[in-house]
């Protein structure tokens, strides 16, 4: 991979904190964008911008043009079989309360729903909404002592009551992949429905929704090079066509008058309202960006960065790392990010001393509060790694945090 040019892409990456270069390791908050998708945006508002859907006029042609190319590019990079699969969203989260309410009628009392007991919040709290409407259960898969989803006791509460199952494919605090294709297997094998929460995983690996087999796949355009504001619902064709629609107004229309309305066909009929067109086109430039990149070599060069920086933050004595980051007898299998604690310093007070160092990592409970609870914390830190980071951040990052912890006399 030629990281250097890559990485030259990103203009928000060339700027100093202080008397450091940014080194940047909070891309599973958000990624950096390149100037390829910044373009894209600033070309379509200046020369294309309309509303999309009533072309009547060219621009709105054109806007509409660009917007529903975009939706079969998605379909193709996910490799969805129909472009009405493919819903426009301004988010995972919405995505996931768009399945969670659209599903409300068809859940009932003694239902259960299965739950990554990793999952951010936003994969946890949509459904213990649909449980509180509905009278069904949310039951928290376990996790093993190294902190990856526990298969043998998923397989135990997998019983005919479980109605859906909901997965993180790469955890957002420790990187964990879990084998989503198996576990849908599993799960549909009892007839429940899967959606597996990719806002973590499609920046870093090439998503094959027709090999994985689940019901609904989510994610989001800013964590994967692209702008906010847009996210992506996948649902297979027979499964998202039986939810009821959170939003309803225009567009998602076939007729209305005043003793009432019909709704119309999928996609626009769960996409009510202007869509975040900009956003939208932003996303289809993210993925050409991506498309243009050896994903294999790219996932490749993420796993040697990712092992380096587990191997420098377990050099540190004073630095804990959690999951199986901390097993320092295996290779390290997490994707993305690593969670870690420098003793038992407030993990804030650590983010704000290598932020003088001009390293960007995120501190908190990352979203995922019961994952907190069950590490027995209540917040770590976490880096995070892109297309664009090098050896050379990795090693700033280690020299600095060893630093921090000679700083606070941790280091022995
Ligand atoms: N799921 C995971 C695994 C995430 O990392 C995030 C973002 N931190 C979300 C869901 C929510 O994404 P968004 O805020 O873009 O809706």
């Amino acid at each position: 991979m030629d990281i250097s040019s890559l990485r030259a892409q990103f203009p928000a990456l060339d700027q100093q904190i202080g008397d450091y270069p940014l080194v940047y390791l909070d891309t599973a908050a958000t990624s950096q964008k390149p100037r390829q998708v910044l373009d894209a945006m600033t070309q379509f508002l200046a020369t294309d911008n309309a509303n999309v859907h009533r072309a009547a006029h060219t621009l709105s042609a054109r806007a509409t043009a660009s917007y529903e190319a975009v939706r079969a590019k998605v379909q193709a990079f996910i490799r969805a079989s129909r472009r009405e699969e493919v819903i426009f969203t301004h988010g995972t989260t919405e995505a996931i309360n768009l399945v969670a309410h659209g599903l409300t009628a068809q859940f009932g009392p003694g239902d259960i729903i299965l739950v990554d007991s990793a999952a951010h919040h936003a994969n946890l709290v949509p459904w213990q909404e649909l449980a509180k409407r509905s009278g069904a259960r949310v039951v928290p898969i376990p996790l093993s002592a190294d902190l990856r989803l526990d298969e043998a006791a998923f397989d135990g509460l997998l019983t005919e009551n479980v109605k859906l199952v909901a997965l993180s494919h790469i955890s957002n605090v420790l990187g964990t992949v879990n084998d989503v294709k198996r576990l849908c297997a599993k799960a549909r094998a009892k007839g429940a429905l899967t959606l597996v929460d990719g806002a973590q995983a499609v920046a870093h690996r090439q998503v094959d929704v027709a090999d994985i087999e689940c019901d609904f796949y989510v994610f989001s355009g800013h964590k994967m090079y692209g702008p906010d504001g847009v996210g992506i619902l996948f649902g297979r064709y027979d499964v998202l066509d039986t939810l009821t629609p959170l939003l309803t107004g225009g567009e998602m229309i076939k007729s209305v008058s005043f003793d009432g309305s019909s709704f119309g066909e999928l996609p626009n009929r769960l996409e009510a309202g202007t869509p975040p067109i900009v956003s939208v086109i932003g996303l289809g430039a993210a993925i050409d960006f991506l498309n243009a990149i050896d994903r294999d070599a790219l996932k490749q060069h993420e796993e040697e960065l990712m092992r380096c920086l587990t191997q420098g933050l377990a050099a540190i004595p004073a630095v804990k790392l959690y999951g199986s980051a901390g097993d320092t007898r295996l290779p390290p299998e997490n994707s993305g990010a690593v969670a870690f604690n420098l003793a038992d310093e407030h993990h804030q007070d650590v983010g704000i001393l290598l932020d003088k160092y001009g390293i960007a990592v995120r501190c908190g409970h990352h979203c995922a509060m019961p994952l907190m609870a069950l590490i027995g914390i209540k917040g770590c830190c976490r880096a995070s790694i892109g297309l664009y980071t090098s050896k050379d951040d990795i090693d700033r990052f280690v020299a600095a945090l060893k630093d921090c912890a000679e700083l606070l006399g941790l280091d022995d």
